[in-house]
């Protein structure tokens, strides 16, 4: 069975009851995180637990995308929990071990590697977890920055990260079963999607369903949601903290 939990959908910061993003995506006997934006763990842990999970994936290194991997270190490494029988994997843009070690005032980028084993994403990575397929895909969001379509059990996902309409997202997106679309901006800006842009890319890649995400203070989601679905003209749905859905 396929699902996607949302963890978290704030931004820029996280609010009471909404977390930053985060989300919990299962499909072909895998389990990722997707996106540790701060407060996700916490929303993950009421479906989940850390050592359940194959991988963590993080879209790019801003903090409402990855504050919360700190947090899973700690966890891990601080937390009492019953050990892990191998590190826990986190496909991140390059420069996340120099981070983390950097908040422990360590010089070596390799500090956390006794409970996460950090793998570089790059255009084209593909990853199979079990029955789930991962192909990370280079966005345009003025910094490194991955979306993702995810495979499992002949269903399609496909989620944008923070990025502005591209090609490749476009790629990433193209007919799949559900596109998780962030639609932070009011007015076209660069970096984002405003939601009319959010439903043009679910309506050109021909998506069965838009799930719209990420909804910056210039909006509330709901307003966002009867925005970029007046444009994509097909089910559209807003990302609730604590909803899952089939993909
Ligand atoms: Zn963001």
């Amino acid at each position: 069975m396929t699902s996607l939990t949302v963890l978290g959908t704030a931004a820029p910061y996280p609010l009471p009851d909404r977390p930053c993003s985060g989300y919990l995506l299962q499909g072909g006997g895998a389990k990722v995180w997707m996106d540790a934006g701060p407060g996700s763990l916490a929303e993950l842990l009421r479906h989940t637990s850390l050592d359940q999970l194959d991988a963590i994936w993080v879209s790019h290194l801003h903090l409402d995308h990855v504050g919360d991997v700190l947090n899973a270190y700690y966890a891990l490494a601080y937390g009492l929990l019953p050990p892990l029988v191998r590190p826990l994997p986190v496909y991140a843009p390059a420069g996340l071990g120099k981070r983390l070690a950097g908040f422990f005032e360590q010089p070596d980028a390799g500090f956390v590697s006794n409970v996460l084993e950090l793998r570089e994403l790059r255009d084209g990575l593909t990853v199979e977890l079990g029955g789930l397929q991962l192909v990370s895909g280079a966005v345009e969001h003025g910094c490194d920055a991955y979306g993702l379509r995810a495979s499992a059990e002949g269903r399609t996902l496909a989620y944008s990260g923070d990025c502005e309409p591209c090609p490749a997202l476009d790629e990433l997106a193209a007919g799949v079963d559900l596109l998780l679309c962030e639609a932070d901006s009011g007015e076209a800006s660069g970096g984002h999607h405003t939601p009319e842009q959010a439903g043009a890319v679910a309506r050109r890649t021909g998506v069965r369903r838009l799930v719209v995400t990420h909804v910056g203070p210039s909006l509330t989601p709901d307003a966002a949601t009867a925005r970029a679905a007046a444009v994509f003209g097909g089910p559209t749905a807003c990302a609730e903290v604590g909803l899952t859905m089939p993909w």
